[in-house]
């Protein structure tokens, strides 16, 4: 089958012939129907993220955001069966720590990165392999179609968690998205559906009106101001609520703490990059002072898809209005180049293979 291959980092991608593979005994094999192609490939591309354990020994299949279609199944799989059309979450769990037991799968304490590390290689290609599929099939309900699917891969599904559950996000409170990439736009536009007023600030001014659309009342362009945070605190009275840096960069971290008020959540969903080697330093005495959270997010766990595929399902939420183009298996290694100079927008998807 064909497959995007990383032969050597930051070195031209390829696409190449390799081997399909077989399901072991707790896994199914999917055709890919759809696969985002997301910064965390870029980053995996350029080897940054050793230190996060995301740093696989090429030759090695990048792509970590599908949705496909069973086709073959493993003799101890009990729940998913040929055919079935199914999300799949690039953070693969276990099933049977105590985080997995008690809902906490995404955080799985033996987590495995989809297309990131060698147990798993990736989802830029014709099939791909899903370990314990039991819990990391996620059965797609017959309403979503496999465009819309394709949507949901990483970035989505990131920003739900971080949005409703790690930000707990609503009740018409003030958040502010710095950085809107997939992962930003994406959660603008699900903190919106969740009731919250929303300010996205960016450095391109497109971003910036798409994320109008997507349901921010107001943006910022940190480019025409000196200081993006105290802006969001003047429009906020105060600061926000909820400040999220989908980003990663040592800038957009301490500009969404500096946005917030008293008593604020920060959510950090952005992996920071070469240049920070997953180390911001942020103003600690504020946080005594204001009573500031910081919160991670990671994923989502499967056991919680549910609850946003029903959002998908009512419409209140759609992942398809974040997919800026549909692409083929061989535009992956020019789409993923162009981000060298964050040329993309929303969420490219491959659906052709
Ligand atoms: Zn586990
Ligand atoms: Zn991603």
């Amino acid at each position: 089958m064909r497959a995007v291959m990383l032969e050597e980092f930051q070195e031209p991608l390829e696409v190449q012939d390799v081997e399909r593979p077989e399901p072991e005994s707790h896994g199914v094999v999917a055709k890919v129907d759809g696969c985002g192609v997301c910064r965390s490939d870029w980053h995996c591309w350029q080897g940054d993220w050793e230190w996060f354990g995301y740093r696989p020994d090429p030759p090695h299949i990048l792509g970590h955001e599908p949705c496909g279609t069973v086709v073959k199944v493993g003799e101890d799989v009990e729940t998913v069966s040929e055919g079935e059309h199914i999300a799949i979450p690039f953070n693969f769990a276990c099933g049977k720590c105590e985080l997995c037991r008690n809902g906490h799968e995404n955080i799985c304490e033996n987590h495995i990165g989809l297309g990131f590390m060698n147990e798993a290689p990736g989802a830029f290609a014709e099939e791909v392999h899903i370990p314990n599929a039991d819990i990391n099939a996620v059965p797609l309900p017959d309403e979503i179609d496999p465009d819309t699917a394709a949507g949901i891969g990483c970035r989505f599904m990131t920003s739900y968690h971080g949005m409703a559950h790690r930000g707990d996000v609503g009740r018409g409170e003030d958040v502010v998205v710095h950085g809107l990439g997939g992962i930003g736009l994406s959660a603008v536009h699900i903190a919106n559906a969740l009731g919250a007023n929303v300010i996205g600030v960016d450095l391109f001014d497109e971003k910036l009106e798409k994320a109008e659309n997507l349901g921010a009342i107001t943006t910022v362009n940190a480019a025409e101001v000196d200081d993006p945070a105290k802006e969001v605190r003047d429009l906020t009275d105060g600061g926000a609520d909820c400040s999220v840096d989908a980003l990663g960069i040592a800038t957009t971290c301490r500009n969404a703490v500096d946005s917030l008020g008293k008593g604020g959540r920060h959510v950090q969903i952005g992996l920071t990059t070469s240049e920070e080697e997953g180390e911001v330093s942020l103003p600690t005495d504020e946080f005594v002072a204001k009573e500031i959270d910081f919160r991670g997010s990671l994923g989502l766990q499967p056991s919680r898809y549910p609850e946003m595929l029903d959002m998908i399902k009512t419409g209140k939420i759609n992942p398809k209005e974040l997919v800026s183009e549909t692409i083929s298996l061989d535009e992956v290694p020019d789409t993923l180049a162009a981000m060298s100079d964050y040329d993309t927008m929303g969420i490219p998807v491959c659906s052709e293979f």
